[in-house]
C-alpha cells in the first residue's frame, strides 16, 4: 500500500487543504503526494505550538532528555524506511541517507546528554549574580533540500531541550521523509510541541511574520534569509540564519596531488555539491595546478552517476529542477570562462543528472566562481602568491567556511588565521557535528548553531541579581 504522508498539527496526522506532488530527481517523475497546509492550517498550527509552551516549557529537563531520546530510538527503528524515503525525494545516495538519518538520532542523543547551564557572575559579600536561561516560547524551523532530516531534527532537538515548541516547515520538495519522522513521534510527543506542516514554497512568511513565533531557526539561501530577517523585525523575533556559502578552498605549495586530490573531490562534491558547506572554489599553488587539476579530471571521470537506490553510485542526481536548469546555464556560460576538463554533460536518460564537472583556467570574476554555484562543478583557480590568494579567498560577501591544505599545520595555521569564514579546516573541509558550533560570517549567516552556543541561542537570558545583606 502506497505510504500516506501528512502534517503533524496538534498531535494528530492531517490532511491539509491541499496536497502536493512530489518529484523523484532520478526520474523527474512524480513518485508521491503528501499533505499541504493553507495560511489557515499554518495558523492552527502556530497557535498549537503556543497553546503547549507552557506545560511544555514547565517540564523537567529530563522530561524533556527521554522525548528526545525516544525521537532518536524511533529514527533509529525505522532508519532503512526513512533513508529510502530521503534517497526517493532528494536523489543522495542510499548510504549518504542512511548516514543523514543515522546522524539525526546521534543529534537527538546529543543534545539530550546537554546541560542547560546557570552562570554565576558575582558571588561577593554584597551580592550574588547568575545567568539563568529561559525558553523563547514558538521556534519556526524552516529547513531547505539539501540535508532536510538532519536539518529539521537538528533545531527540534535544541528547541525542545530547552522548553521551546516548534514548528517546522520542510522545504517543498523534500517534505516526505521529515513527515514520516512526523508520524513515528505522534504518539509520545505531547500535542502541539512538535508540528509538521508542509507548504508549495508559499507560506514561510506566515511563520517569519507570526507574532506568536518567538525564534526563527532558518536555514536556505541568502536572499530568502534576507527576506526572513525582515519580516521578522515588526515582533523583534530571535533569529538564527544558516546561509549560502562560497567557500574556498587554498592548496599550498607543499601538498602531494595523488594523496590531496581525493579529498578535494569529496569536499566538494559530497551530496552533489548541494552542501552549503561544500568546497566551492579551489585555489591551488601554480607548481601543483596541472597536475591535481589532472588529478581531479581524472576522478571526475570515474565517478559513478546514477540513481541513488542503485547498488555502487556515488553521485545522484541534482534535486529539483530549478537548480538543475540554474547548474545547466551556469556550466554553458563556463564553456567561454573557463576550460571544462571533465563532465559538462549530462548522462542519456531521464533525471536531473549532470556529470561531476571541473573546470580549469578560468578567472575569479566568472559567475561559476562568484557566485554559489550549490552543484556538482568545481572550478580551479591558480596563484602563486600566498598573500594574494588569502585576498581573493576573502573577496566575497559570502563567509561561511575554507579550508587550507598543507603538510605543514604551522603553515596551513598562519594562512587559515587570516581567512574570514565562520568556520575553517585544515587539511579536511566541511567538518561538523552537533558538539561543534557552526556560524556563518558575513552574508552567510547570523548566530550561532550546534554546540553550546547554539543550544543557548533557543534561550533567553535573565539574570536574577541578590543583594546579600538583608535591606528588607
Ligand atoms: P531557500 O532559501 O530557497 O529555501 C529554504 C526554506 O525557506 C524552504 O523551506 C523555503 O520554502 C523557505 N522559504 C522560501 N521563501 C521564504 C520566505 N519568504 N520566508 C520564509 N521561508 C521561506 O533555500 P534552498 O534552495 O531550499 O536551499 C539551498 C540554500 O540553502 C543554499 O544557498 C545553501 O547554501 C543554503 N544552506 C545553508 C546551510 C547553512 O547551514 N548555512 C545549510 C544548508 C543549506
Amino acid at each position: 500500500m502506497e505510504a500516506r504522508y501528512e502534517m503533524l498539527v496538534n498531535g494528530k496526522m492531517t490532511g491539509g487543504s491541499r496536497s502536493l506532488d512530489v518529484i523523484n530527481p532520478a526520474t523527474a517523475e512524480v513518485f508521491a503526494t503528501c499533505a499541504c497546509a493553507s495560511r489557515e492550517e499554518m495558523e492552527v498550527a502556530v497557535t498549537a505550538a503556543a497553546a503547549a509552551f507552557p506545560a511544555w516549557s514547565a517540564t523537567s529537563l529530563d522530561e524533556r532528555r527521554a522525548v528526545l531520546i525516544k525521537m532518536a530510538e524511533a529514527i533509529e527503528t525505522n532508519l532503512d524506511s526513512l533513508a529510502r524515503t530521503l534517497t526517493s525525494e532528494q536523489g543522495k545516495p542510499i548510504g549518504d541517507a542512511q548516514g543523514e538519518v543515522g546522524g539525526a538520532a546521534y543529534f537527538l542523543r546529543y543534545y539530550a546528554g546537554l546541560e542547560i547551564p546557570v552562570e554565576t557572575i558575582e558571588d561577593s559579600d554584597a551580592r550574588r549574580i547568575e545567568l539563568h536561561r529561559r525558553p523563547l516560547g514558538v521556534v519556526a524551523a524552516i529547513v531547505p533540500w539539501n540535508f532536510p532530516v538532519l536539518t529539521a531534527v537538528n533545531k527540534i532537538g535544541a528547541a525542545l531541550l530547552t522548553g521551546n515548541t516548534a514548528v517546522v516547515k520542510p522545504a517543498a520538495t523534500t517534505p516526505l521523509a521529515t513527515l514520516q519522522f512526523a508520524s513515528l513521534i505522534k504518539d509520545f510527543v505531547p500535542a502541539g510541541v512538535v508540528n509538521i506542516v508542509t507548504d508549495n514554497n508559499d507560506l514561510g512568511d506566515v511563520l517569519t511574520g507570526h507574532p506568536l513565533v518567538r525564534k526563527v531557526s532558518f536555514t536556505g539561501s541568502t536572499n530568502t534569509g534576507m527576506k526572513v530577517m525582515s519580516s521578522g523585525s515588526a515582533t523583534l523575533k530571535r533569529m538564527t540564519l544558516e546561509l549560502g556559502g562560497n567557500d574556498s578552498g587554498i592548496v599550498l605549495d607543499d601538498c602531494d596531488p595523488e594523496v590531496v586530490s581525493q579529498q578535494l573531490f569529496d569536499s566538494a562534491f559530497a551530496n552533489n555539491g548541494q552542501v552549503c558547506i561544500a568546497l566551492k572554489r579551489l585555489y591551488v599553488h601554480d607548481s601543483q595546478y596541472d597536475a591535481i587539476c589532472e588529478k581531479l579530471a581524472e576522478i571526475a571521470r570515474a565517478a559513478i552517476v546514477g540513481s541513488g537506490l542503485q547498488q555502487g553510485t556515488q553521485l545522484g542526481p541534482v534535486q529539483n529542477r530549478t537548480q538543475y536548469d540554474k547548474l545547466k546555464s551556469l556550466i554553458e556560460e563556463t564553456r567561454k570562462d573557463g576550460n571544462i576538463i571533465a563532465g559538462g554533460d549530462s548522462p542519456d536518460g531521464p533525471g536531473y543528472f549532470i556529470n561531476p564537472t571541473i573546470v580549469r583556467d578560468i578567472a575569479d570574476d566568472a559567475r561559476l566562481v562568484t557566485d554559489e554555484q550549490f552543484g556538482p562543478v568545481l572550478p580551479v583557480m591558480r596563484y602563486t602568491d600566498v598573500g594574494d590568494v588569502i585576498a581573493r579567498a576573502n573577496n566575497t560577501s559570502y563567509g561561511l567556511g575554507n579550508s587550507v591544505w598543507s603538510s605543514s599545520v604551522e603553515k596551513a595555521g598562519a594562512v587559515a588565521s587570516q581567512l574570514d569564514s565562520g568556520s575553517v579546516w585544515i587539511n579536511k573541509h566541511g567538518d561538523i557535528g552537533p558538539d561543534t558550533p557552526f556560524a556563518g560570517a558575513k552574508m552567510s549567516g547570523v548566530g550561532i548553531e550546534m554546540g553550546m552556543h547554539g543550544l543557548l541561542e533557543f534561550t533567553q537570558a535573565k539574570v536574577v541579581n541578590y543583594a546579600k545583606a538583608a535591606n528588607v
